[in-house]
């Protein structure tokens, strides 16, 4: 008996040798039928014995292709047409509505190649296959043809051809194949672009070795390295870069090498290895192998990530330990022109290793850390986008344009949503150009015009005003920022119900027109009530106290121990004139900020003033903990006001009384899981609500997040907290686009 069925594939089979691997189980199976891509995926005909039939649909499902993710597989019985062989069918012109792979890290094959010295491609940097390489950063449009990416300039030589047109080659239709006869090809520089003769490798290798700087063109823009082992570079780094402070990322040669340096359990060695290729945020090794100190000051971690090009694993073979960090000044956006490079990175690099393959558009090292049992993002860029999320019942296509640090958008087109690579701050003209350009391209690549345009509340976020510029009279949804912050844990969880949220943020646009981030919501993505949240806390100065948590510092114990404050000797000669201001509520503005109580707490342990990174307070005190240290600051709580003056007040007890840092903060964070805790029992007692997110950047504290995580679950309470997209405010633009959902489809 013979039978025919008709098989549709959807979710990312295009640009990941699908078709190729469809061949070849058909061939083995003997099957007869075709395949080809459509506008919603694969489509596939077979037809032989029902047997073979079965396994050939088992495998679609079970073990696709590496790079693939199969989403649905819809069968339908046919009648047998009695046809002889298999072939791929051409696809059909115009097709667009499909799903891009995220750029992937060099595959086992094609690092055995580069390896090879029999291998055409011996030590190639730009060789890759449909199972790995450049996507995402070298495609203008689609459907993703060679044509509309950065390599369409260079023309495939014979052998090249020869594979891209062999159904059962590993390179069939990968549309970036290249090789040492035929494509792009590298440049060694010095910092003003005059070509330095030579090998570029063994150049730029002892350029490093010799302590220079070096700029060098990876997948999404250009990184600064220099030797990890050397300080002197790696001061001069800093110097040059105008960063102080800000961790270095570091790019080591291999997991062994890294443990080297870090402490690295199973899983986070699987992340560290995984084909997307984040940085991961590793435990520094007591006594492990020297770095420069100056690496990352006052942290505990590191910021490491392995070779994802045959580039890296060349230069990582000469040089196993280096820093590679963000090729931009300061917190501009990183560089990805070949026009810009010697502008830009001119001033800082000695010399640059670059090549002649364009990168269409920047994308940043996406960041990762395991924490509570999870992977979760701390910046979701290159490796992750443009990968699609569920977001379910979605039935307009919706733009949320995010906030306003660390921005993202998310565009949806039916269920799917697509959320941006990390953007960036949007105080930069650069940066919120890129903005702007980057939704174009989302709109016409995924063919989604937007029917819904979805922001945040805060009328000055230049996201925000950026709604105008796209909604053309579209409908709008304002979306309060915490509220998105929750929306973003449900969508990622596809809870529907209502959850209590505990946001602990920085600062985001409140109701009432104060900044608030030390919340507990009640609600659901339709719309929440404020039930807690913690006592405002006047930040005089305003903005500027993000910068200098001493300013937060000094309210915070005027609030507790008003003789205290007007006591100590404040080393700011300003401090009377800017508390007398903040009294009369002049440039004063009132936060709930959960950032700002930890900044204020952090400096009255003896923390320092000013801060050169966002969030560096906050980070160093959690580092200090000594968690056998016992004893918890507690908060008052009255009514819907969590009062922190009592634990201000303690702390600053500690303090006179010369307590340690590491007690200081190990109370402190305990008294913020204890009052997190005691928080939800009262509202589960209230609302019979049981479930409860959490969200907001200071989730991002892994003892906060572990402990309060294990507390709640504890008392039989569900948790759930991001991962998939980031806790910071590069969640918030899924978070708004699932809550614009929920309004839209109500009505
Ligand atoms: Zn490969
Ligand atoms: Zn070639
Ligand atoms: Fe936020």
């Amino acid at each position: 008996m013979i039978k025919r069925y008709a098989i549709k594939v959807h979710g990312i089979v295009q640009g990941v040798g699908f078709r190729p691997f469809v061949y070849g189980q058909a061939q083995r199976a003997a099957l007869s039928g075709w395949v080809l891509n459509d506008a919603n995926g694969v489509s596939i005909e077979i037809e032989g014995a029902p047997a073979a039939c079965d396994a050939f649909i088992a495998a679609l499902r079970e073990h696709p292709p590496a790079l693939s993710r199969v989403d649905e597989v819809i069968v339908a019985e046919r009648p047998p047409l009695g046809e002889q062989g298999f072939e791929i069918r051409h696809s059909r012109a115009g097709l667009k509505s499909t799903l891009i792979s995220p750029d992937m890290g060099t595959c086992d094959d094609c690092l055995a190649d580069i390896r090879d010295p029999a291998n055409r491609r011996y030590r190639y940097p730009f060789a890759n296959c449909t199972n790995c390489g450049p996507r995402f950063t070298i495609i203008r449009d689609l459907p993703y043809d060679r044509g509309l990416t950065t390599m369409s300039g260079f023309v495939m030589c014979e052998a090249c051809n020869r594979e891209f047109i062999d159904p059962l080659d590993r390179r069939f239709h990968a549309q970036p194949i290249a090789c040492a006869e035929c494509g792009p090809r590298l440049r060694f520089t010095d910092a003003r672009g005059a070509e330095i003769s030579g090998e570029p490798l063994d150049l730029a290798a002892l350029a490093l070795s010799e302590g220079k700087l070096l700029a060098l063109k990876g997948l999404g823009g250009f990184h600064l390295l220099c030797d990890a082992q050397n300080a002197d570079a790696v001061q001069t780094l800093r110097q040059r870069k105008y960063r102080y402070d800000k961790p270095f990322a570091l790019m080591l040669a291999d997991s062994d090498t890294a443990r080297r340096f870090c402490d690295i359990s199973a899983k986070e060695q699987a992340l560290l290895e995984s084909r997307r290729r984040p940085i991961v945020l590793l435990k520094k090794k007591a006594g492990g192998d020297y770095l420069a100190p100056q690496i990352a000051p006052g942290n505990g971690r590191l910021g490491v990530m392995l070779p994802y090009t045959p580039l890296h694993y060349l230069l990582s073979e000469r040089r196993p330990a280096l820093v590679a960090t963000s090729g931009n000044i300061s917190d501009e956006p990183i560089v990805y022109e070949d026009e810009r490079v010697y502008e830009v990175l001119g001033a800082i690099a000695d010399f640059v290793l670059t090549h002649d393959r364009g990168i269409f558009r920047r994308i940043d090292d996406s960041v990762l850390i395991h924490a509570a049992g999870a992977p979760r993002l701390i910046r979701r860029a290159r490796g992750y986008v443009p990968e699609s999320r569920h977001l379910r019942r979605c039935r307009a296509n919706i733009l949320a344009l995010g906030g306003e640090q660390k921005n993202t958008f998310t565009l949806t087109r039916g269920e799917q949503a697509f959320i941006s690579q990390h953007i960036g701050d949007l105080d930069n003209i650069a940066t919120l150009e890129s903005l702007r350009r980057e939704i174009g391209y989302y709109i016409s690549m995924f063919e989604a015009e937007p029917e819904i345009i979805a922001h945040d509340l805060h009328p000055r976020y230049l996201s925000t005003q950026l709604a105008a510029e796209f909604d053309g009279g579209l409908p709008r949804v304002a979306v309060q920022h915490h509220h998105a912050h929750l929306a973003s844990v449900m969508a990622e969880h596809g809870l529907t119900g209502e959850l209590l949220g505990l946001i602990y943020d920085g600062s985001g646009y409140g109701e009432d027109g104060c900044l608030w981030g030390g919340e507990l919501l009640l609600g659901d993505l339709g719309g929440y009530q404020r039930r807690a949240h913690l006592l405002y806390l006047p930040l005089p100065g305003g903005e500027a106290a993000i910068r200098a948590p001493w300013r937060a510092a000094m309210s915070a114990l005027h609030a507790a121990m008003p003789q205290a404050a007007e006591q100590f000797s404040w080393p700011e000669a300003d401090w009377p004139l800017l508390l007398q201001a903040a009294r009369r509520g002049v440039n004063a503005p009132l936060s709930s900020g959960m950032g700002r109580l930890f900044d204020a707490a952090a400096v009255l342990a003896g923390g320092r003033g000013y801060v050169n990174y966002e969030g560096q307070a906050a980070v160093e005190f959690e580092q200090a903990i000594d968690d056998s240290c016992d004893g918890v600051y507690q908060c008052a709580l009255a009514g819907d006001i969590i009062d922190w003056r009592p634990m201000v007040a303690e702390l600053w007890r500690d303090r006179q009384r010369g307590a340690s840092r590491g007690r200081m903060a190990a109370r402190f964070h305990r008294g913020l899981v204890e009052m997190s805790l005691r928080l939800c029992l009262r509202q589960r007692e209230q609302s019979g609500v049981n479930d409860v997110a959490l969200s907001g950047g200071c989730w991002m504290n892994v003892y906060l997040l572990e402990h309060t995580m294990a507390a709640l679950r504890e008392q039989g309470f569900n948790v759930y907290a991001n991962s998939a997209v980031p806790a910071n405010d590069g969640g918030l633009s899924f978070g708004q686009a699932a809550v614009a959902a929920a309004k839209t489809t109500a009505r």
